[in-house]
């Protein structure tokens, strides 16, 4: 029998049926993140599936494909609904068992994730610990146990992520798509060859830049540790994944945050253009303690003004870039246009949300903010600021090079998840970091990345992210003359970033907001001494 609704009548049902199981989904997903209990991943569980089995309808999405074959008169915003909608069900259209099978291990696997610390000399360690050693020791042995620890989490979780990846893909194959990967990104509204184009581009502006600051990090690191070049392995560098350039490789500013409060010093930068992060800091939950997650996130509990943060927060320069990212998230989330329907809420797109929260971080190296903000007197950071640019460079550039190996891992891992991964890793790590794999090491170092299990084919969004806040910055610096203590540049981002929300499509949005499209121009820019 034919829908006697209007194709409006229909999105109005559809979205007054899936909002409470989103609201119920992220309570649940915050409880289990900040007091892991089997009660709380029971809640989470039954709240994942819940939503999963309304999007995986098949009543519904029939009514959802009549009502876009009759969409042509609806209202501005209709279209962009349906298209939402559609993506979110398409994904879904799994058998129960199958969805029920892969809900299940995504939960268990990261429950593992929460609750496994690594150990050095059979002492349970955490990531704070860990990262700290890597900063710090001089001590190679040390270093090594360190770092291993933090690849412990690998082995545990290994064979949960093939499993997810071929769970994952027999649903994206039922539906016609060649594997997960390819259908994650044809239901997020990217195109597979324009990303990997995009990541070619950003392969082309990074290599000669890299390759020369990495000769000279491998050189003043051989130099700290008093060993040969050639000798230097992944736990020589301060980060377990080498995302972000050592103390040695760039300038570190954590002494500027020694002691320092970083909730005062957060809301001190949005108070500075003009936004009021305040009520989102009630809800938030920033310091670590055992059962709770150790990353960190942002979550838009009803996208109505409920807004919460997760960190581990320490007085250190990492976790102050860390707290002005998430926070970038929340005041996305909280200027987005409540008078627009619930669908349209929120950000245009993962990819634009980490933009503003990448651009926001950045400002933990901006010499005019750690003045204005931060405090630190002018003589001192005008001596630093061509270290901070250069730190600011090495950033991104550790940062693009290692999104180049997680998204050509995750296509790899999804093409073929039987395959020798361990080895493909480092295959990869090698040549895209330039970091010399572990001798006669076997082991599922990547299993430890905790995104490919609990945010699958996400990564490409952070380096559209960097594009996005390069060109955005650039955008800013010309019509606002920068971003610090200036609420002009935060009225431009209400207006032309937070407010449309996801009325219009993310590359519609960049286009208006910066007058261009997303391209790796700017960031190419950036890499220039
Ligand atoms: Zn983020």
């Amino acid at each position: 029998m034919p829908d006697p609704r209007t194709p409006r009548e229909v999105i109005d049902d559809l979205e007054a049926r899936l909002r409470p199981l989103e609201i119920e989904l992220a309570e649940a997903w915050w409880e289990s993140n900040t007091r892991s209990s089997p009660q709380a991943d029971e809640r989470r569980i039954e709240a994942e599936l819940a939503r999963r089995s309304f999007l995986a309808d098949a009543e519904m999405f029939q009514q959802l494909r009549s009502a876009q074959e009759e969409i042509h008169d609806a209202g501005p915003h209709d279209g962009r609904r349906l298209t939402i909608l559609h993506d979110a069900f398409v994904a879904h259209q799994v058998p129960a068992e199958l969805r029920r099978q892969i809900v299940e291990l995504e939960t268990a696997v990261e429950s593992t994730f929460n609750n496994f610390r690594g150990k050095i000399d059979g002492e349970r360690v955490d990531d704070n610990a860990i990262s700290e050693i890597l900063r710090t020791s001089a001590e190679i042995g040390e270093r090594r146990a360190a770092w291993e620890a933090s690849k412990q989490i690998g082995a545990q979780v290994a064979d949960g992520i093939r499993e997810l990846a071929r769970l994952r893909n027999r649903a994206a194959r039922d539906l016609g798509y060649r594997d997960h990967f390819a259908m994650a990104l044809a239901t997020s509204e990217l195109d597979e060859d324009r990303l990997f184009a995009t990541l070619a581009d950003v392969g082309a502006a990074t290599t000669g830049p890299f390759e020369e600051w990495k000769e000279r990090l491998d050189a003043a690191l051989a130099e700290r540790f008093g060993c040969p070049v050639d000798d230097l392995r992944p736990w020589h560098l301060d980060d377990p994944f080498f995302q972000s350039p050592p103390g040695d490789g760039a300038l570190s500013v954590d002494e500027f945050f020694a002691g320092a409060d970083l909730e005062s010093l957060t809301l001190r930068t949005y108070d500075g253009l003009g936004l009021d992060l305040r009520p989102v800091l009630e809800g938030s939950d920033l310091y670590a303690r055992d059962g709770k997650s150790q990353h960190a996130f942002c979550i838009d509990i009803d996208r109505q003004g409920d807004v919460r943060v997760l960190c581990n927060v320490e007085a250190s320069e990492r976790w102050m870039d860390t707290m002005l990212h998430e926070f970038g998230h929340a005041i996305y989330d909280r200027e987005s246009d409540r008078s627009l329907p619930w669908l349209l809420r929120g950000a245009a797109h993962p990819l634009t949300t980490e933009g503003i929260a990448m651009l926001m971080g950045r400002l933990a190296r901006n010499p005019e903010w750690l003045v204005a903000v931060a405090g630190v007197d002018r003589a001192t950071v005008d001596e630093l600021a061509p270290a901070l640019a250069e730190a600011q460079r090495a950033a991104l550039l550790t940062f693009a090079r290692w999104v180049l190996v997680m998204t050509n891992f995750e296509r790899q891992l999804y093409a073929d998840p039987d395959s020798d991964l361990d080895t493909l890793w480092w295959d990869l790590v090698e040549r895209y970091q330039h970091v010399h794999r572990p001798d006669d090491r076997h082991a599922p170092d990547w299993a430890a990345k905790i995104h490919l299990a609990a945010a699958p084919v996400y990564y490409q969004n952070y380096l559209y992210g960097e594009l996005f806040a390069s060109q955005l910055d650039a955008t800013l610096t010309e019509r606002a003359g920068g971003l610090v203590d200036r609420p002009e540049a935060g009225e431009l981002l209400v207006r032309d970033v937070f407010a449309p929300s996801a009325s219009v499509r993310w590359d519609t949005l960049v286009e208006r907001a910066t007058g261009a499209p997303l391209s790796a121009t700017h960031l190419a820019r950036q890499l220039e001494h």
